[in-house]
């Protein structure tokens, strides 16, 4: 029997989150079917209002993605041809991106070792004359610091934009990621802690004026249906992935637990463990563990040698932004931020996924100490 593989510990089981709550998606997903509003109406609206509800914002709007967020968040924001945006480079490539197709430059600051999240104290030597906004990134569900990037933003006349892609009720001093920024940019992607069947994403905020804008934006700029008041984008959120979302959301804070409970769990057999680096939580924060990450020096030994016991783990981020090719015009060179490139070669994400067994886990857990201890 010692040959035998054992069964995959998959990074995430969206298939096992399906069946746990089959029968509210299936009805969701009928009733769509039935009443084929399939583009916008009282689906999109119903779950806007959960979600800006949920998030503590006056107003939330569907679109069609977390990158058609942030891009609309940034329009919406003023920012444009050569503007500055300054942000992490740690974090997913979509957030650089959303600043280049405005015609703004990334301006990219090095994050804190605790939290791999934007330093603050680094972000005003950082600002030009043509700074315009900030896009503080809650890295892994992580919330950033944010008061005192508030404060700057406050102090300098600058917007800050929260891309919370990864970070869906996660808590920053009592309030929730998304409402303390200006705005706040959500990702659906499937695998995210509150995840469509699709594509799908939310801009939030409180600036009437700001939140208009992203909706006319994300629907050719309408004013009404054979009338457009400005260009836009075809970047609606579907129905469908809007009503699929409605019934996911009251389950969130439940898997929410359960994620925090797992993170817990990994964080109590590790610790002590030499070469291990783990997850921080400062005490006035609530971190939502979309990724439960370790960091160790040998990464891709650790990586290998839980790929041979049928365990998956990927790298959130093995390249950060400013070493990306397509950001080689931008002219940083290899060193300039090195915490984000030191956590770029030492982070590793474990799986870790509401619907994981104890089990499951004690396989990853019984892996990763029999690395550390060989
Ligand atoms: C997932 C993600 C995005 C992009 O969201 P999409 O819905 O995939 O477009 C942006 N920023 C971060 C930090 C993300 O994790």
């Amino acid at each position: 029997m010692s040959d035998h593989t054992p069964d995959l510990i998959p990074l995430v089981d969206l298939r096992a989150q399906y069946e746990s709550i089959r029968p509210d998606i299936d009805s969701a997903i009928g009733r769509v079917l039935q009443h084929t509003g399939f583009i916008l109406g009282q689906e999109v609206q119903r779950f806007e209002k959960a979600f800006a509800n949920y998030t503590g914002v006056k107003e939330a709007a569907g679109v069609a993605s977390g990158t058609a967020a942030l891009h609309l968040a940034l329009i919406a924001a003023g920012v444009g041809d050569g503007d500055e945006v300054i942000t992490t480079p740690l974090t997913f490539f979509a957030t650089g991106e959303a600043i280049s197709v405005v015609g703004a430059r990334p301006i990219f600051v090095d994050v804190k070792p605790n939290t791999f999240n934007l330093n603050p104290d680094l972000v005003e030597q950082a600002m030009t004359k043509r700074t315009r906004a900030i896009i503080p990134v809650h890295l892994y569900g992580q919330p950033a610091d944010m008061a005192p990037i508030m404060a700057i933003a406050r102090r300098h006349g600058l917007v800050v934009i929260e891309d919370a892609a990864q970070a869906h009720g996660s808590e920053y001093q009592g309030r929730r990621c998304g409402g303390i920024g200006d705005l706040g940019c959500f990702s659906f992607y499937p695998g995210k802690n509150l995840g469509a069947y699709g594509d799908a994403g939310m801009v939030t905020g409180n600036s009437p004026d700001m939140m208009e804008m992203i909706r006319s934006l994300s629907n050719h700029g309408r004013l009404t249906k054979y009338e457009h008041s400005r260009v836009g984008w075809g970047y609606r959120l579907d129905s469908l992935q809007a009503a699929i979302l409605a019934a996911k959301l009251p389950h969130l804070d439940d898997w929410t637990e359960r994620r925090r409970a797992l993170a817990r769990r990994y964080s109590e057999h590790f610790k002590g463990c030499d070469g291990l680096g783990l997850p921080y939580e400062s005490s006035d924060v609530k971190h939502v563990y979309h990724v439960y990450a370790v960091r160790s020096r040998q990464r891709d030994a650790l990586s290998e040698h839980l790929r041979e016991k049928n365990i998956q783990t990927v790298v959130h981020y093995p390249v950060p932004l400013h070493l990306q090719p397509a950001y080689r015009g931008l002219g940083y060179e290899p060193g300039v931020f090195p915490v984000a490139e030191r956590t770029a070669r030492e982070t590793l994400s474990l799986p870790l996924y509401p619907e994981m067994t104890e089990r499951q886990q004690d396989r990853v857990i019984e892996a990763v100490l029999q690395f550390v201890h060989s």
